[in-house]
């Protein structure tokens, strides 16, 4: 990181307040291009389960192939995304089947070209010297497997290599960051069984969106490294979302990585204020207007648009050194090898200056290199410490 990279020029002062160098575009551009660029979290499937087109250059969401390439990506991790509102009736599982389908059949199937299905960590570099974007699943909400061990195995053989322990939901054996009730819960007895058994067939144990005390479960149960999928730091950004300091570190000594989220209200303590996130009252209210609201993700996403409006919501965008921010702070707690990025693209509304979609990521690569990373540090961020936790998975693996 930067200390290590100015010691190594010689320089004697060392601050954050540091001059920026100045980089050339052709720097900028040989680095990315030096690196296996991952995302761990991406949830353009909520659209192209209802017929978004991937393929074609969108001016709406955050994701399409044009603006991939454009952001130089190596590998994404998709979102099988299953909303809380699919527990009612034991749907979970048939909605998980189903966003499976959409990035093995409409992403992957229909761009042969362009993504290629990934499962290890040696396919990820397989696809990428292939000039291909590896593809991997994982699922949000552990409530998708409706607290089947069965169902489990069942989606780790359809291709799911992470799982999210819960989304904003307490589901029946793991509390969730999401409601008040959940964030005193940690794992039950089921729940520990089932990051046991995740270890075994060898499935990454996400603790994004977990209670504070599912995840210090999850990190003593747990026999391999642990990821948070998309999540930021809550020193910087005070919501439940986000990790504190202690639990980063933590999550570092037993070689697990924080992929940072680029929503405003995870990088910007200003944009949380003015969201649903920081402001009880706004919470409140949306709450009231989306509560028996029934729909596909595509008319919940226009509805939450029309209620915000009418609230006169207007969150403050975070910006790209927020962004900066946040690995900075990650890097000067617990090391260069607990970093990475997993931004959820197409999962959050509001996105910083600087970062608005998947084809942003040379800035990110210019800003790194400006604040003293080397190419060696970024490529780490980037992907290299994401693959290790994979190769840890797939070692644990019984
Ligand atoms: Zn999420």
């Amino acid at each position: 990181m930067r200390f290590v990279a100015i010691l190594a020029l010689g320089a004697c002062a060392v601050s954050a307040q540091a001059p920026k160098r100045l980089i050339t575009d052709a720097e900028v551009k040989k680095v990315h291009k030096s690196t296996l660029f991952i995302d761990t979290h991406n949830d353009v499937t909520s659209r192209t389960v209802t017929g978004f087109d991937i393929g074609k250059a969108a001016n709406d969401g955050h994701t399409d192939i044009v603006r991939y390439r454009a952001g130089g990506f190596g590998a994404q991790f998709f979102a099988v995304y299953v909303a809380a509102n699919y527990v009612e009736g034991n749907r979970s599982a048939h909605r998980a089947m189903e966003m499976i389908d959409t990035v093995r059949h409409d992403i992957i199937g229909k761009h042969p070209n362009d993504f290629a299905l990934a499962l290890t960590a040696d396919d990820v570099i397989r696809a990428h010297k292939q000039g291909k974007i590896a593809s991997l699943v994982g699922i949000e909400g552990g409530h998708a497997i409706e607290d089947s061990p069965r169902l489990l195995r069942d989606f780790y053989a359809l291709g799911i290599r992470y799982m999210t322990l819960t989304h904003s939901n307490t589901n029946t054996w793991a509390g969730s960051s999401g409601d008040l009730d959940g964030r005193t819960k940690g794992l039950t007895p089921l729940g520990k069984d089932i990051v046991r058994e995740m270890n075994r067939i060898g499935m990454m144990v996400d603790i994004s969106h977990v209670s504070d005390k599912t995840f210090w479960d999850a990190l003593e149960v747990s026999s391999a490294p642990l990821l948070a999928s998309h999540s930021s730091c809550r020193s910087i950004s005070n919501i439940p979302r986000n990790m504190t300091d202690e639990m980063i570190v933590a999550l570092a000594k037993k070689g697990g990585v924080v992929q940072v989220n680029f929503g405003c209200e995870f990088l910007s303590q200003k944009s949380a204020n003015t969201s649903t996130f920081g402001n009880p009252a706004i919470r409140e209210k949306l709450a009231a207007a989306m509560k028996d609201f029934k729909g596909t993700a595509e008319e919940r996403r226009a509805k939450l648009a029309e209620v915000v409006k009418s609230i006169g919501l207007n969150t403050v965008p975070a910006t790209l050194d927020d962004a900066v921010a946040h690995i900075d702070h990650i890097v000067k707690i617990a090391g260069i090898d607990a970093v990475g990025i997993g931004a959820d693209y197409d999962g959050v509304d509001c996105v910083p200056v600087g970062l608005e979609d998947v084809s942003k990521m040379p800035n990110l690569t210019r800003a790194l290199l400006e604040k003293g990373y080397t190419a060696k540090d970024i490529r780490k961020i980037y992907g290299e410490n994401t693959l290790r936790v994979m190769r840890a998975a797939e070692k644990a693996r019984k």
